[in-house]
């Protein structure tokens, strides 16, 4: 699996919130994760490696290349509550970063299949055969309104309400689990993205630069292009294409 990960700051922010880490294990399998910070100047900074590390402990920690789906989501679901669990004790901990909190979206690849959990507004996305699909629903204001009918897809582009999550990890002593699962092929493409990249670009915008490029190409073009777009926000892209054998980069 030839995977890459970039982090940019944006134009406007004067701190980066987001957080990435690409984690392999012999034999070819690969946890992947994006986290998108939140909760003040100092809060969102802290939050998202916190979480961004409990996580990936968690599943390292009980990460077995023969196992089935029916731990590979449970192994997802404790690192999920373990991620919650390490950024909400950090606020009590530290009054003054309570109501800090991170999105996350995490995606564990192992063997031909990949299984990934989400909280927030981060995204998966998989690239076939030129087809570009989110996999992850926001947890998002705007996702309720587009799922009761109430904007087109169109107006919720713009919608100025656009930045308000739902479901935010390390708020509240629990956090309801987002799992899913997915059967991949050789060629696939996994992309996870804060909203710095989804915010700004299009699924057609973000679908014709993987079409006309290697990983690491495509990832460095579209920082790029969400910056072209404003860079309103931090940006932070893990790509990771699936064939045989392991190459790093990055
Ligand atoms: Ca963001």
């Amino acid at each position: 699996m030839k995977i890459v990960g970039k982090t940019d700051i944006g134009l406007v922010r004067r701190s980066n919130q987001d957080t990435f880490r690409i984690k392999t294990f012999n034999g070819g399998s690969c946890l992947l994760l994006v986290c998108d910070g939140m909760g003040g100047a100092r809060g969102g900074d802290i939050a998202s490696p916190i979480a961004a590390d409990a996580f990936s402990e968690a599943v390292t920690a009980r990460f077995r290349p023969e196992m089935g789906d029916g731990e590979a989501v449970l192994v997802l679901k404790d690192a999920l509550e373990a991620a919650n669990r390490a950024v909400y004790q950090k606020a009590l901990d530290e009054p003054e970063l309570m109501g800090m909190g991170t999105t996350i979206v995490a995606v564990l690849v192992t063997g031909q299949k990949a299984y990934a959990a989400h909280v927030g507004d981060s995204r998966l996305y998989l690239f076939r055969d030129g087809d570009l699909s989110q996999q992850t629903k926001d947890h998002s204001y705007i996702q309720d309104l587009l799922d009761r009918g109430e904007i087109t897809p169109q107006e919720a582009r713009i919608h100025p309400r656009k930045h308000i999550i739902t479901r935010v990890l390390g708020v509240a002593p629990m956090v309801e689990p987002d799992i899913l699962s997915l059967d991949l092929l050789a060629g696939d493409r996994l992309l996870l993205c804060t909203d710095g990249l989804s915010g700004p670009c299009t699924d057609e915008e973000i679908a014709g630069v993987l079409a006309a490029n290697g990983v690491q190409e495509a990832v460095d073009t579209l920082v790029d292009l969400a910056k072209a777009g404003g860079g309103y926000d931090n940006i932070t892209i893990v790509a990771a294409e699936c064939e045989s054998g392991i190459h790093m980069e990055d």
